[in-house]
């Protein structure tokens, strides 16, 4: 196995692989960036990858788009990501939270972590205990998965708005796949704004809500990527965007929550040119880094919903550059972070 030669590295600062005999921790925290505030922000996902290679190109991929998922988000801080080896059902332990808080300190402050699949608010709250460098377990007005939420919906308006020059979901169809934390409030969001909902998870209790609350249409994980919707809004794991996916697909319109939703990069170009309108997954889930990163200069929940409701606004521009230029979306959002990361850099000189 590579790493300097791997094509996940992507210029990462630092990869830190720790061991904890004791607990059975096995955990890699990658380091993209450090960003102007020489700090890294990126939650810790626990999974039980099939190998070594898997988690750490997860993790060297995930760390990346914090990067440009922050620099996008006008935030001064870096990318990071930290995984750890194991099925979280059966694995998670105080032990190995405690063990893991300890990895995660031993980086004196560059590197901040939080949840994501497999780490909850619990979780988050026994870390604390052992760190100061966890954020999104503080106490405040809703979970980060809410705020989450809360940039999902304002891309789906914008992306509906550019494609169909309104943003009233009335009479739009939105598949939405994964109906976890961020899915299930935006399944919320979307029902009372009049939208349709297409659901699919693995998980029977969550389907069984969506369906008694928002009247959800359940289909099977392997059907919603075809599903007849204007929406596609990936919610569960990343990389459901992929050729299989796109034989099928049927909407007009990809924007959810999931983080790497693209199986690999030329996926973004396909898109275009099947006349897809993506909305770049680091663009439009950032209400969650939005939210936990104000933990660390002052909450302000009526300036982070602001600052989440931006994320249309930032949609809007990639979508006219797009056009303007012929370019993928994706391409163009990455090309924007970077121009806003140099103007970070700068007005903090
Ligand atoms: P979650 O674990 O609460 O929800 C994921 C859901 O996907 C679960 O209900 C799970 O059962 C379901 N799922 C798993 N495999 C599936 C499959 N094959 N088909 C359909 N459903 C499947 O996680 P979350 O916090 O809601 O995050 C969802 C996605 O959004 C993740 O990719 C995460 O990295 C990303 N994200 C989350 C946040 C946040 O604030 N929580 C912020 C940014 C990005």
């Amino acid at each position: 196995m590579t790493v300097f030669n791997n094509i996940h590295f992507k210029n990462h600062q630092a990869i830190h692989y720790f061991h904890d005999q004791a607990s059975g921790l096995r955990s890699i925290i990658a380091i993209h960036s450090l960003g102007s505030a020489n700090c890294a922000i990126g939650g810790a996902r626990m999974y039980p990858y099939a190998t070594e290679e898997d988690a750490l190109n997860d993790a060297l991929d995930l760390s990346q788009g914090m990067s440009l998922k922050s620099a996008m988000a006008k935030l001064p801080y870096g990318g990071a990501k930290a995984v750890i080896i194991g099925d979280p059902s059966k694995e998670k332990t105080p032990k190995l939270l405690a063990a893991f808080a300890a990895c995660v300190d031993s980086l004196n402050g560059t590197y901040k972590t939080s949840e994501d699949i497999g780490i909850n608010l619990e979780d988050l709250k026994i870390l604390t205990q052992f760190s100061p460098n966890v954020v999104g377990a503080a106490e405040r007005t809703v979970e980060p998965a809410v705020i989450t939420s809360l940039g999902v919906f304002a891309g789906i308006k914008a992306a509906c708005k550019y494609r169909y020059g309104k943003d009233n979901l009335n009479g739009k169809t939105i598949a939405v796949q994964g109906i976890g934390k961020v899915g299930m409030h935006l399944c919320e969001r979307l029902d009372e704004d009049g939208a349709s909902l297409i659901v699919s998870d693995i998980d029977e209790k969550a389907l069984k809500r969506a369906q008694k609350n928002y009247k959800a249409q359940i289909v099977p994980p392997t059907e919603i990527c075809n599903t007849e919707a204007e929406v596609f809004a990936p919610c569960a794991l990343g990389g459901s965007i992929n050729s299989d996916c796109l034989k099928t697909l049927k909407a007009d319109i990809i924007a959810g929550s999931a983080n790497n939703q693209l199986a690999n990069n030329s996926i973004g170009e396909d898109l275009k040119n099947c006349d897809i309108l993506y909305a770049p997954d680091f663009v439009i889930n950032a209400g969650g880094l939005i939210d936990v990163a104000a933990e660390i200069e002052g909450y302000d929940y009526a300036d982070i919903c602001k600052k989440t409701e931006a994320i249309g606004e930032s949609l809007k521009l990639i979508f006219q550059r797009a056009k303007e230029t012929g370019q993928s979306t994706n391409a163009i959002a990455i090309e924007m972070a970077r121009e806003r990361e140099i103007d970070i850099t700068r007005s903090r000189c």
